[in-house]
Formats: C-alpha cells, structure tokens, sequence
C-alpha cells in the first residue's frame, strides 16, 4: 500500500503467565498459522491468577518465546498490559524493556505511577477496551478525566478501537478526534481456533494492520507513531479515512470496459469486473451516479457490474467500513 507492507498484527494476548490457558510458544505457532508478521505478550502486571502453579514473572511468556518467534519469522514485540482497576481501566504498553520494575499493586494511588513507569521505559501505550464494563460500572465509559491527562501529557498513544469481536464505537471517534493510532487485538486468553473459529474459510482473528516501512519491529513502532493502522475484524475495517481509503485502493481494481449492449430504446449499457486482489470484505453501495447498486466482494473474488455507456463515475459508500462510528468510507470508481 503506497509503497508500504501491510503487515498483520496482534499486539494484546495472554498466556499461562498471567490468565490465559496456553503456553507462550503456542501463541507463535497460532500466529505463524495465520499468517501474522508480528505479535505480542501483553500480560496482566497486577492479575496473577495461576500464581500457586506458575513462578509469577512478568518478563518470562516473551522470553521463552524468543528463539521459536525467529525460528517462525514472526517479530515479537516486547508489551505489558497495565491493569487497573475500571475506571480508569487497563492500558498497554509496547517496546518496553523490562517488565518486572513495573507497579504490580492495584491501589488507585497508583494508577498514575503505573502509567509513568511504562512511559519511562519509552513505551507505546494504548487504551484497552474503554467500553468493557460500561454495562457493569455507569459513567465508565467516558473520555476520563485521568485518560485526557494522559493524553495532554504525551502518554497515551492510541486507543484498542476493536477488543475481539467487540466494537467500542465511541472509542473510535476519540482516537479520531484526537489523531490517536487506531488499534485492533484479539486479547485472547483461549487458542485461537477456539475463540475464533479459525479454519473456516473467511474466518480470521482481530488484528491490527499496520503500514509498515519494513518488517521489523522499528519498523511497526514508526507506523504505530504515525498512525498508519487500520483495524480489522470479522468483515469490517476501522480507521482513519485516508488509511482505509489507501487501503481500499490498494485492493480494489476495476478493469476498462470489456462488453457493451445495445438494447431496443437504443441505450447502451457497458460492463467491468471489480476485482479484490486482498483477504479482505468489501461490501458496497451505490450512493451516486448509475450503475451496479450493490457489490459485494469476497476476498480474492471478482464480480461483474455494470453502468450506461457515458457514466465516468460512480460513487460507491463500502459499508463494510467505519471511518467514524455513524460513517463509511465514500469511494468513487472512475469508469474507463
Ligand atoms: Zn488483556
């Protein structure tokens, strides 16, 4: 995508460290599986529930899976998860150098020094799931006073728009508003083929993709930095307009006219093929100009579609797209 790799990403898991079921070096075969170029352990730094079975060691799920992530070509990213109580709630933290210096304690007083610390080891750090207890705690899910400090103070970095398969609309249009680096994760604490179903055709985990100048983990920091992200979930794709257009054009591509018809009222109709190039959805409708009124493009697939002869643009809404929490992304298809 204008010249960069589009380059798959998990940035939020659990292993038997803290509260997920599986040892680390599970986690990188599933991610060499899928295809993913890079992944991280982010596990809980004060949640310790197999504490009487496995030494509690905040710095170990990622390094016993160093050796076996490069016999696996897949970059590890060092990362932590900093879990506070909700509000204000529980924040990752990438590209750190050591875990175990970190505030384990979950004493509110605290919740300050933990997110200092992180940021004194030049973390990334991200917001997880800000709307995961809004049913449970009233008023949590709120751009908080402690998070808007945060961020005035250059300490919060982005915001895990898509947790699972759990879409945090307003969350969105924080990170928006606020040119946060949009993030997807799967926060998988089960494998992957469990929570996801994986095998199905179609069937993928979340992730974040990231626009990449190489691959490499300086690579994803400076995209992560300058918010070239697009997050994808099930069949939708969350970011910000120019990413997801870029990205869309990168995937997309319709042919020059290769048919045309006459019929009896002496007009002509003139027929394409939209071509997905991509594992991505793209589900589309017809908002201007006529044509085709709806196209749907599974990925790898290709459809016909069609418009009068004269017709030089057709402006298409992908629904399959949030580019805001009440928008999709407008794409115009220009007819040779
Ligand atoms: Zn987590």
């Amino acid at each position: 995508m204008k010249g960069y790799q589009v380059l798959k990403c998990d940035f939020h898991m659990h292993t038997v460290f803290t509260d997920g079921h599986v040892w680390p070096n599970v986690r990188v075969q599933e991610a060499w599986k899928e295809g993913l170029d890079a992944i991280s352990f982010t596990e809980h730094m004060e949640y310790n529930p197999h504490s009487a079975d496995v030494k509690v060691d905040h710095d170990r799920a990622h390094d016993l899976a160093v050796d076996i992530a490069k016999e696996k070509n897949i970059v590890l990213v060092k990362g932590t998860e900093v879990t506070r109580q909700t509000p204000p709630g529980h924040f990752n933290a990438l590209f750190i150098d050591d875990a175990s210096t970190l505030v384990e304690d979950v004493d509110s007083k605290l919740d300050q020094e933990a997110i200092d610390r992180v940021f004194q080891q030049k973390a990334f750090i991200f917001w997880n799931h800000p709307g995961w207890k809004a049913t449970q705690i009233p008023g949590s899910y709120e751009w908080i006073d402690f998070v808007d400090k945060m961020y005035k103070e250059g300490k919060l970095h982005g915001i895990e728009v898509v947790n699972g398969l759990g879409f945090h609309k307003k969350a969105l249009d924080w990170a928006l508003d606020r040119d946060l680096t949009i993030i997807g994760n799967t926060d998988v604490h089960n494998l992957i083929a469990h929570s996801y179903d994986i095998g199905r055709e179609g069937v993928h985990r979340t992730m974040t993709l990231v626009m990449s100048k190489d691959r490499t983990a300086a690579g994803i920091r400076e995209a992560l930095e300058a918010g070239r992200t697009v997050a994808w979930s099930s069949k939708y794709l969350f970011g910000k307009e120019e990413n997801v257009r870029d990205l869309v054009e990168a995937c997309v591509a319709v042919s020059p006219a290769f048919h045309e018809k006459t019929n009896k009222a002496n007009k002509v109709t003139k027929y394409y093929e939209i071509k997905n190039n991509s594992d991505l959805y793209f589900e589309l409708e017809l908002k201007a100009g006529k044509g085709t009124k709806r196209i749907v493009l599974y990925p790898g697939s290709t459809q016909i579609m069609t418009a009068p002869a004269g017709e030089t643009k057709l402006t298409y809404e992908i629904l399959s797209t949030y580019i805001r929490s009440d928008k999709h992304l407008q794409y115009d298809i220009h007819l040779k």
